[in-house]
């Protein structure tokens, strides 16, 4: 396959794209990101590597870090982290509260806030030093031992919390949220201001198409587990748009509002866009349409 003329071809179709999308206002540090940026990283199974754009500049993963908190998760836990949070599809918002007064404090899945914020507090019982370890564990699977969170964007995120404190207390009160509040917010936040560049967004999640190793070898995931991950990242990764991105480009993933996506195609490769611009569902407008292209051009999406 020749991604090297097919990652050229998408930025220059790209070029033609009349966006309609913005930047997201929800965390004002994460307003002051410049729109026009556009980068793409493709890595395969077998080590090959394609970059385009500003694909080494780092940027906010925020809710991409949902896939691999419930990874870790999942990882020490297994199954019966599935008591505490569903694997639906919610259809509606990412940071939404109506479900959770009906399904009585059970989130319907891990990658809308509430989900995130149940598996945060999993993390926060299970982990020594949480904040720390699961930084380990984000450079293990990487292989990269630069990552770090930005302290500026996970202030402003506390600065602006009113409506994650809300998902929080409202599942606290169900009883589904065993830690203080405030800690395990603290640590939602923390795993949200993560900053990678697509380059070591795709080497992440490599271990997702990769049977659940890393490029290295290393085990963090049974195959069955993360045939399981990818599932619900296929039905629930791109909040109520999930649809509309297994429709167009019909790969697992998962997405941010800093406007980061990542998608793989089991066994064969793991790519990352980022372009800050959201459409209104919150997802990268151009990373989307990228995404479309890519399996377009290549023919390989998993349907
Ligand atoms: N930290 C963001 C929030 O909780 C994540 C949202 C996202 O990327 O979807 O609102």
């Amino acid at each position: 396959m020749d991604y090297k003329r097919i990652l050229k071809e998408i930025t220059i179709e790209l070029k033609d794209h009349v966006s309609t999308g913005a930047v997201t206002n929800t965390i004002p540090e994460l307003a002051k990101v410049d729109p026009k940026k556009f980068g793409m990283h493709l890595t395969t199974i077998n080590g090959a590597n394609y970059a385009v754009g500003d694909s080494q500049d780092r940027f906010s993963i925020q809710s991409i870090s949902k896939a691999l908190t419930v990874a870790l998760a999942f990882s020490f836990s297994g199954e019966k982290i599935w008591k505490r949070v569903g694997v639906e599809p919610s259809g509606t918002a990412f940071n939404s509260l109506i479900q959770l007064e009906y399904e009585k404090g059970i989130p319907r899945n891990p990658f809308i806030n509430s989900g995130a914020i149940v598996i945060a507090d999993m993390l926060v019982s299970c982990l020594e030093n949480p904040k720390e370890d699961f930084l380990r564990f984000i450079r293990v699977i990487s292989g990269n031992p630069e990552i770090t969170f930005n302290l500026a964007v996970a202030q402003s995120e506390k600065d602006t919390r009113f409506r994650n404190a809300a998902l929080a207390n409202f599942l606290k009160s169900f009883g589904n949220i065993e830690n203080d509040v405030d800690e395990v917010l603290d640590f939602y936040f923390h795993q949200c201001s993560i900053e990678m560049n697509c380059c070591e967004l795709a080497n992440a999640f490599f271990f997702f198409a990769n049977e659940g190793k890393t490029r290295e070898g290393k085990a963090i995931l049974t195959a069955s587990q993360v045939k399981r991950l990818n599932a619900i990242m296929q039905t629930c990764g791109f909040y109520d748009e999930s649809g509309e991105f297994t429709y167009k480009v019909g790969l697992p993933g998962k997405s941010g509002i800093g406007g980061g996506i990542v998608a793989l195609y089991p066994k064969e490769f793991v790519v990352a866009t980022w372009s800050p611009k959201l459409n209104k569902k919150g997802n990268s407008e151009l990373g989307m349409h990228a995404l479309e292209l890519l399996t377009t051009k290549t023919e390989m999406s998993i349907f």
